[in-house]
């Protein structure tokens, strides 16, 4: 069977240069055209001889995603990417620019089977898993796309479509090649693992050789009103997620981000900030806060800017780090919570 290309690790390739009586090296030499060069077949690649190219002709296929279309900002500062998957299913991807930072907002699903009631992307569950070859083409497109500007990509977050813990073997195959030094050579430190809340995920990524950041969205100060906000709340108790990530931060010496959508009147309140600070009490950890963005036909509201300052205060005042998610690319719904599915 042919295998994607864009999804194999280089320690998978190197298998595969054994296998078929090549030295190792090669695999080194096949990324650098790849994620270099950014070599779109393997006739591209012309210090390998010609029965190689042919038999890794055989045995790969390369491009999944076609563009359909970008949408930029207004301000220019986030650009939206749609694109077809091989099935003729779509998926979003969103590029930001921040002074000299480039960071790509990755999808890991089609859909997502997180159904948080304020979001868009699991109104209709999940559709599918995207393969790693498909997370990492989003991303390779995307610094193409850059490369013309002599830019860059340079930090990953995984906040997109989709729950990452959920698709576990291929996200972490994509980080693998994001790493890589002979592909994108991002450093884990710049690369950010965004979930709901799935124990197993959480210790199983702790214990890989990956030391990536972790982002936990907590949206809520008690169970109580998580199971409220979030299915899967049902499924895992605060404590043993807060539990689980504690183990990931000794694990890993990563400080922990907490995400917490602002929904008015719903969890801004001071007692909501006052039991937060609680919680957190004694972690290293910061505390994002995002105030909710519009989705067609949900019904919540975004707090007046003075309650989203006094939730805030609240927080620091007990020595809790918070930052505020300056909310980008509204105008195009790329903003978080506003990718939903394409037909
Ligand atoms: N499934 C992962 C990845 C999604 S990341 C996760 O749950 O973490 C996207 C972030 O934006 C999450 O913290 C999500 O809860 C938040 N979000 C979703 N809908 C939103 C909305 N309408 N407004 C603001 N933030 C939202």
């Amino acid at each position: 069977m042919m295998q994607e290309i864009y999804g194999i690790t280089l320690e998978e390739l190197k298998a595969w240069m054994q296998q078929n009586g090549q030295p190792q090296f090669r695999a080194g030499q096949i990324f650098g055209w790849l994620y270099g060069k950014q070599a779109l077949s393997f006739d591209q690649m012309t210090d390998l001889g010609a029965p190689l190219r042919a038999k890794l002709a055989e045995s790969f296929h390369f491009s999944t995603l076609k563009q359909v279309r970008i949408l930029r900002s207004e301000d220019g500062e986030t650009e939206k990417f749609l694109w077809e998957l091989q099935d003729g299913k779509k998926v979003e991807t969103v590029l930001i620019y921040s002074a000299d930072r480039r960071t790509v907002c990755v999808s890991s699903q089609v859909g997502c089977p997180a159904r948080c009631s304020f979001c868009a992307s699991g109104k209709q569950g999940l559709i599918r898993n995207l393969s790693s070859a498909e997370i990492v083409e989003q991303v390779l497109q995307i610094d193409r796309h850059l490369k013309g500007r002599g830019e860059r990509v340079c930090h990953l977050v995984f906040m997109g479509m989709g729950e990452p813990m959920e698709n576990y073997e291929a996200v972490v195959k994509a980080i693998r090649i994001f790493c890589s030094p002979d592909a994108f050579h991002i450093s884990q430190r710049r690369i950010t693992v965004s979930t709901v809340g799935v124990v197993e995920g959480i210790l199983r990524l702790a214990k890989e050789e990956l030391k990536v950041n972790l982002a936990l969205s907590l949206h809520a100060s008690n169970q109580n009103l998580r199971k409220k906000l979030i299915p899967y709340a049902r499924k895992y108790s605060m404590e043993e997620i807060i539990t689980a990530v504690d183990a990931y931060s000794h694990h890993t010496k990563r400080d922990i981000t907490y995400e917490y959508t602002l929904l008015a009147g719903i969890n801004d309140t001071i007692e909501s900030a006052t039991e937060l600070a609680e919680l957190l009490k004694g972690k290293q950890c910061t505390v994002n806060l995002i105030p909710y963005n519009p989705v067609e036909g949900i019904r919540l509201d975004r707090p007046e800017k003075r309650d989203i300052e006094q939730f805030r205060e609240t927080l620091e005042e007990r020595g809790i780090c918070t930052t505020w998610r300056f909310t980008k690319g509204k105008d195009i719904a790329a903003a978080c919570g506003q990718l939903a599915l394409q037909q």
